[in-house]
């Protein structure tokens, strides 16, 4: 299987959701992360060399993909129309991460709205949701879905684990710190949600 993580705006978790995403695909099959983003930030992740699957670049990519089960690709940020196009062309399944804020969400409808003209497969990831008594992440779900935009059940809290995980060069699952699993299992929701 091939997915792709896209958004348009940046600091939405669209890194940490590949990385993630991979770590949890990898655990059954061979998986393989490329990353396509030009700031090069699963890259630098993989550097300390503790993440339990192989990263490479888009450049290098070519030449390992025929190895690997399972493909997650982490992209540039602001793709164009025409990169929505080839990278909804490319792949089975198109992740859209976003953060339940306004502007991040803003910033997804209009993605939305391209990749739903051109009748790709894809479906929204809510990242980074801020606690209760916070509501922002069921308002968020709940707009969605007002809007028949397909989104995961599964979703991603915000917590400081996954700020200081790639710190470390490891997965959340893998940094010591009491809410690591919690940080966990919304990945290994999302994981299972895929595999279903
Ligand atoms: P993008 O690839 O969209 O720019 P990143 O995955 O690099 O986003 O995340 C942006 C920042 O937010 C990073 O500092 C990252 O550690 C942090 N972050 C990502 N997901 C979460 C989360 N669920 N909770 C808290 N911080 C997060």
């Amino acid at each position: 299987m091939i997915i792709t993580v896209a958004s348009f705006k940046g600091g939405v978790g669209k890194t940490t959701t590949a990385v993630h995403l991979a770590a949890y695909l990898h655990q059954n099959k061979e998986t393989l992360l490329v990353d396509g983003d030009q700031n090069r930030s699963a890259m630098t992740w993989a550097k300390p060399g503790k993440l339990p699957f192989k990263v490479v670049s888009d450049v290098q990519m070519a030449k390992y993909i025929r190895q690997f089960e399972h493909i997650v690709i982490d992209t540039q940020a602001r793709p164009t129309k025409e990169d929505l196009q080839e990278l909804a062309d490319s792949c089975e399944l198109l992740i859209l991460p976003t953060t339940p804020k306004g502007l991040d969400l803003d910033a997804l409808l209009r993605t939305v709205d391209v990749l739903q003209q051109m009748n790709a497969n894809f479906k929204v990831l809510l990242t980074i949701i801020p606690p209760a008594p916070s509501q922002a992440g069921k308002e968020a779900r709940e707009m969605l879905q007002a809007e028949n935009i397909p989104v995961f059940q599964a979703e991603i809290k915000r917590l400081v684990a996954f700020e200081r995980a790639p710190l470390e060069g490891v997965i959340v699952r893998d940094y010591p710190d009491p809410r690591a699993e919690a940080a966990w299992a919304g990945y290994e929701e999302l994981g299972k949600e895929i595999l279903a």
